[in-house]
């Protein structure tokens, strides 16, 4: 049975250590509101201290045979792999999330990020070029060629819905390409980047490569972004704090990459397989209970199927379990804390009043106060908070549409451009949609497939850069350009 760290330390160049001042915060159970125990609150001068040990270790790693940084990929892969449940239980303690959504879906997730990246590692290569440069001395030639060089110390921030996958999207192309890393989990989330980090040192990551900086993110996130020997922001939160990250970056122009909130659009097409999409478009919404940055929070629906659909999605909400993360019945967990739940019933009692239908859920439970019970809200209109706002929660507006034209115009008038999905049965339809909805990802008869080979990422104000495939690799790497004379 899982044992969680009662004062958890964080990690600076191998060491397990405390705040230099000794200061910590509590990190709670959301389900149950009750404190687990205390992580470091790291001030800048343990930021400085992190910095440092990544900045010593780094050209070392960068310069180890890719081989060798592979094999460690892998083993950290395998050793993910074998201690599953406990990261597991630790994620759903920690976070709230059901087990099977950390047990099936996140930390395999995990896993494959670390194999397929352990892959790249091996495949990094620059190009020959001809240059047609006229005047090099007589008799001499020219020779070019671009090398790849790790853009160097990386600071990842990342948010608390699915601390470990989207930990793991950062490091993985980080490590690969030859960083080292100074990770800030989310205050509320860090414990399985604490255990990741005990992991890490097993599989034999050269000390300082990795490092963990916990606390607030006003103090030691801010320290972080700002900091002038960090070559590279890795972030994944909200678009405000991605706007402070940028702000943050610009003392010696960090490179950041940003992948930020989302409003994503779930389209239901008249020629729908409603078998498919009625769950599909749940799931979208209520999975992880809708903390999923992708998630589908806006419903399009073909006014043929309006009804239908409707009256599903309001079936499949009610039906859904809620309980503690760890009881293995438990289909919808609480929300992070308190707090976000508090925001969420805000947006909900903001669409009440706004003259939306509350078709399902839409109520606040539990010890903590911390469940919302999944809601579906219908006689929404594009102006409504609910269809505007990132609400990170269980909770789907649904709207009617009669044709093609309109559908894309009210799938593309969102600030975001983080994802959406289609559901239909022609391949007209699928084809047609998919190139016109602004969107970095659209699935078709599908949402929330991620895969590590699949980059993913935001268009407008969902950020840019992209996390998994090749890409991700891509931008933990400079190009350097070699020209001689010979
Ligand atoms: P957040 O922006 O509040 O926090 C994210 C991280 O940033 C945390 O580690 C936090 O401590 C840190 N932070 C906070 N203020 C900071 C500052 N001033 N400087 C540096 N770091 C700071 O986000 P959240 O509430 O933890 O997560 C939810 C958000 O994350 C949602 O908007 C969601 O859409 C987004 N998200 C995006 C993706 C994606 O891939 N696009 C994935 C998951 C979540």
């Amino acid at each position: 049975m899982l044992d969680a760290p009662k004062a958890a330390r964080m990690l600076i160049g191998g060491q397990w250590v405390d705040a230099a001042d000794g200061a910590v915060v509590e990190t709670l159970d959301p389900a149950s509101g009750k404190i687990i125990g205390t992580i470091p609150d790291a001030s800048a001068s343990d930021v400085d201290a992190a910095v440092a040990a990544a900045r010593k270790a780094q050209g070392p790693w960068a310069a180890t045979p890719p081989a060798e940084r592979a094999r460690i990929l892998w083993k950290i892969a395998d050793l993910i792999e074998a201690n599953i449940d406990e990261l597991s239980e630790l994620e759903a303690l920690d976070q709230g999330k059901p087990l099977y959504v950390a047990r099936w879906a996140e930390i395999p997730g995990a896993v494959g990020q670390f194999r397929f990246f352990a892959g790249q590692a091996m495949a990094i290569e620059g190009q020959t070029i001809t240059p047609s440069i006229t005047y090099q001395p007589q008799g001499k030639e020219m020779r070019a060629w671009t090398v790849r060089e790790a853009v160097g110390v990386v600071a990842a921030i990342v948010p608390w819905n699915s601390p470990l996958v989207l930990t793991a999207m950062k490091l993985a192309p980080a490590f690969a390409a030859g960083c080292a890393v100074v990770l800030k989990p989310a205050e509320d989330t860090s414990l399985s980047a604490i255990r990741l980090g005990e992991l890490i040192q097993e599989a034999g990551l050269p000390d300082g490569v990795f490092n963990v900086i916990t606390g607030r993110g006003a103090i030691s996130g801010a320290a972080l972004a700002s900091h002038h020997d960090v070559d590279k922001v890795a972030f994944t939160g909200s678009t405000a704090t991605g706007r402070a990250i940028l702000d943050a970056s610009k003392g010696n122009l960090k490179r950041v990459s940003l992948e930020l909130g989302g409003k994503s659009p779930v389209v239901i097409m008249g020629d729908a397989d409603l078998n498919l999409a009625i769950p599909g478009a749940a799931n979208a919404i209520f999975f992880n209970a809708g903390q999923v940055c992708v998630a589908g929070s806006r419903s399009y629906v073909h006014a043929s199927v309006y009804d239908q659909v409707v009256e599903g999605l309001a079936a499949y909400a009610g039906g859904l379990k809620l309980g503690h993360g760890l009881d293995p019945a438990t289909q919808m967990g609480p929300l992070v804390n308190a707090r976000q739940a508090e925001r969420v019933s805000g947006f909900i009692a903001g669409a009440r009043s706004e003259g939306a239908a509350i078709v399902a859920g839409g109520e606040r439970l539990g010890p903590a106060g911390t469940f919302i019970t999944p809601t579906v809200v219908a006689n929404v209109t594009a102006s409504m908070e609910i269809v505007r706002e990132e609400v990170f929660g269980p909770v789907l507006a649904v709207q009617k549409f009669d044709d093609v034209e309109e559908v894309v115009a009210m799938a593309n008038d969102s600030v975001y451009g983080l994802a959406a999905s289609v559901w239909t049965e022609s391949l007209s339809h699928a084809h047609r949609l998919s190139s016109r909805i602004k969107a970095g990802t659209v699935w078709i008869n599908c949402h929330s497939m991620y895969d590590a080979s699949l980059p993913i990422g935001g268009v407008k104000q969902s950020g840019y850069g992209r996390d998994s495939g090749r890409e991700a690799l891509e931008s933990y790497l400079e190009t350097k350009t070699i020209c001689a004379v010979v």
